[in-house]
């Protein structure tokens, strides 16, 4: 129960609704890894689906939020852990952890486990790998291949990565299913501006947010995340402490203008 609660991850239900843009990739994801997952017995013969999905493209384009939201979606637990983080453990340690997690993964399903930064531990081979890490490569290969979706077990492995071509070969063959997150177009960023501003009181206007869209070229879905926080903090900004002492209703709605403030000093 400890190693669960360590790796499991506890936010908010995240769905397809919250990810703005990526509709191939969504269309795609639904096709092959939801579905067989909520009916596995459909999916037999021909109709095989992978054990593992590699997501890769720029930081900040969704690919963490993507993982969520399939497990949401496919009613699955969600098992969520960096690299990195099994890495830089004690000897023995991410080892262990990595079985572990295939375990309860197992136990659980159906499951869906992400591996963010994939490529700092199933990297090509390099001489000053040590002997521990090249044992939680061997452990995660192993669990890996004990994975997929089938009427026998429903363990979905998806790795996110923004240096596929890091990654070695013995690694990539079994990431079968490969996706490109890309970094949102004018049209997709319009869309992420709507979905964020959801979240609060706003006067923008359809033609703003497009207008937005436009000027904010090269942005990811984390950078403009970044400006609409920004820009959320304007109404504040713009009473000062008085702000303090108001109540949330009164508070003046975040508009184009507070937007422009914070695009003056955002860059991608
Ligand atoms: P990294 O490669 O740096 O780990 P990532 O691709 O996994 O990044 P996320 O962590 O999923 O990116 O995205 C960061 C934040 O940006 C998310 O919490 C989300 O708020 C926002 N975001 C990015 N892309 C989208 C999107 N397409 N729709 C909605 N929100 C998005």
């Amino acid at each position: 129960d400890k190693i669960e609660s360590e790796i499991m991850d506890n936010g908010e239900p995240i769905t397809f609704h919250d990810i703005a843009g990526l509709e191939d990739a969504k269309a795609t994801i639904q096709e092959i890894v939801c579905w067989p997952m909520l009916r596995p017995d459909l999916f037999t013969g021909l109709r095989r689906t992978p054990n593992g999905l590699l997501l890769f493209g720029p930081p900040g384009t969704g690919k963490t939020l993507i993982g969520k939201a399939i497990a949401h979606e496919s009613k699955a637990c969600f098992f969520s852990i960096s690299s990195s983080s099994l890495t830089s453990k004690w000897i023995g340690e991410g080892e262990k952890l990595v079985r572990t997690m295939f375990g309860v993964a197992a136990y659980r399903q159906p499951s869906v486990v992400f591996l963010d930064e994939i490529d700092s531990l199933l990297t090509q081979r390099k001489s000053d790998d040590n002997e521990s890490s090249r044992r939680i490569k061997t452990e995660f290969l192993v669990g890996l291949d004990g994975t997929g979706t089938s009427s026998q077990g429903r363990v979905l492995v998806i790795g996110a990565t923004n240096r596929p071509q890091e990654l070695d070969e013995a690694a990539r063959r079994r990431f079968v299913k490969r996706l490109y997150i890309p970094l949102p177009n004018a049209k997709d960023r319009a869309c992420l501006l709507k979905v964020l501003l959801e979240k609060n009181e706003n006067t923008l206007s359809g033609q703003e947010i497009e207008k937005l869209a436009r000027d904010t070229d090269g942005f990811s879905g984390a950078d403009l995340k970044a400006l609409s926080s920004d820009a959320a903090m304007g109404p504040l900004r713009q009473l000062g402490p008085s702000a303090l002492k108001m109540e949330l209703k009164a508070l003046p709605a975040i508009s184009y203008k507070h937007f422009r403030i914070s695009l003056r000093s955002m860059n991608p």
